[in-house]
């Protein structure tokens, strides 16, 4: 079987795509996603913006909302 390599760090991937740490950052945004939309109205790409230049946020977690906003960008190429 290949072995996956993480699409964010090029470390070995765990689960999917990812590697454990962004795989665990991942998991977290979009958890916390769902507190956001309730709370601020705000659509997917605004919230990987805020969480990509907030200072609080850790540095897993602003790599993999930084990852996720380019291929938003992507798809939007894609689908114009
Ligand atoms: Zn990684």
């Amino acid at each position: 079987m290949k072995k996956m390599k993480c699409r964010i760090c090029q470390k070995d991937a765990t689960e999917g795509d990812f590697c454990s740490l962004h795989a665990e950052a991942y998991a977290n945004i979009v958890k916390k996603y769902e507190v956001w939309r309730k709370a601020l109205k705000i659509c997917w790409k605004e919230y990987l913006s805020e969480i990509a230049q907030h200072s609080l946020t850790g540095k897993w977690a602003k790599e993999t909302a930084r990852y996720l906003l380019n291929d938003e960008e992507k798809q939007d190429v894609k689908q114009n």
